[in-house]
């Protein structure tokens, strides 16, 4: 391809084009195996703690939730909750969660998702669960990211959204929901009323797959353990899942969004003694609507669901 450049506009074009495809920043001079070198990181970071006895849970973030977060004073998550996990329930496993764990872990580490669902379990507040999110080295996608884009909006909502992954700019910025499809869920949640003021958003993936590619389901399922405790966290009174690799991993369906949209669902969160079911509207992703405008109306059908619900719950 590069014989064929001849002047400063065709490289231009070239780049261009490289961005297109989701190849927007140069990493090296040459190509390199970065599933080999990430594996040797991980393997040297496993024999490190193996000889080290890393206390948990005691130092105080040094980066408080980030400014992405409305109300990082709020009582809710600065307070640890009651379903704070004892010693015994942090070995639990990710696939013992009650909001169903790991749905589709395929081939993942067992060590590794077993230390995700250990560190997130751990986190009494969402400061603490953000930080516990940048120190783990379990998912490779950490390495290509810019920004950890955690969450955005207010914490105390009685709604929380819940979209796949950051893309472009939400990785440029460090905030979920920023680019052209935010800007359309922006839309989407003032048609009820909502804003993100009074909503809060987030994302199964904190860190964004090179290129935008969909995530793999080991790391959906590696970083599974995150997003249930997040919500367990904010603790909403209705979620709403943005597209099908979000209401696919959460729900634990193999079912198609078209099929599982504008039907109401449940998410658990607690302990196995004291559980709750949390309301689940999934819905169409903005960016799939962006794609497909004449779905819009179902997305905004199943909103009003949502607005009802909330009515009734308030
Ligand atoms: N798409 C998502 O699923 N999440 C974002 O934050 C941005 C785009």
């Amino acid at each position: 391809m590069l014989n064929m450049v001849t002047s400063s506009d065709d490289l231009a074009a070239l780049l261009d084009w490289y961005a297109a495809l989701g190849a927007d920043c140069a990493l090296d001079e040459a190509p390199q195996n970065r599933f080999e070198e990430t594996q040797r990181q991980l393997q040297a970071r496993q024999q490190a703690r193996i000889h080290a006895q890393r206390p948990q849970g005691q130092v105080a973030p040094s980066n408080p939730a980030g400014p992405a977060i409305v109300s990082p004073s709020r009582s809710k998550p600065s307070t640890p909750l009651p379903n704070s996990p004892s010693r015994s329930q942090q070995k639990a496993t990710a696939s013992s969660m009650p909001g169903g764990g790991a749905a589709f872990a395929t081939s993942g580490n067992a060590g590794q998702l077993e230390d995700a669902a250990a560190r997130a379990m751990h986190a009494p507040t969402l400061i603490e669960l953000r930080k516990a999110l940048a120190e783990f080295d379990g998912c490779s996608l950490k390495f290509s990211a810019k920004s950890l884009v955690f969450g955005d909006g207010n914490p105390d909502a009685d709604v929380m959204f819940i979209g796949e992954a950051p893309g472009r700019d939400e990785d440029l910025q460090g905030v979920p929901f920023v680019g052209r499809a935010g800007q359309l869920l922006d839309k989407m949640m003032a048609a009820i009323g909502r804003d993100r003021s009074n909503s809060y958003i987030t994302n199964i993936l904190p860190w964004r797959p090179p290129g935008n590619r969909q995530p793999s389901l080991d790391e959906q399922a590696m970083l599974r353990p995150f997003i249930h405790r997040h919500i367990e966290l904010v603790n909403p009174k209705i979620l709403v899942f943005l597209g099908g690799t979000a209401a696919q991993q959460l729900l634990g369906s193999k079912e198609g969004i078209m099929r599982l949209r504008g039907k109401w669902n449940n998410y658990a969160i607690g302990s196995e003694n004291s559980t709750r079911n949390i309301p689940v509207m999934p819905t169409l992703h903005p960016a799939f609507l962006l794609r497909t405008p004449a779905q819009k109306r179902s997305a905004w059908q199943d909103l009003l669901e949502v607005a009802a619900k909330l009515d009734a719950l308030a």
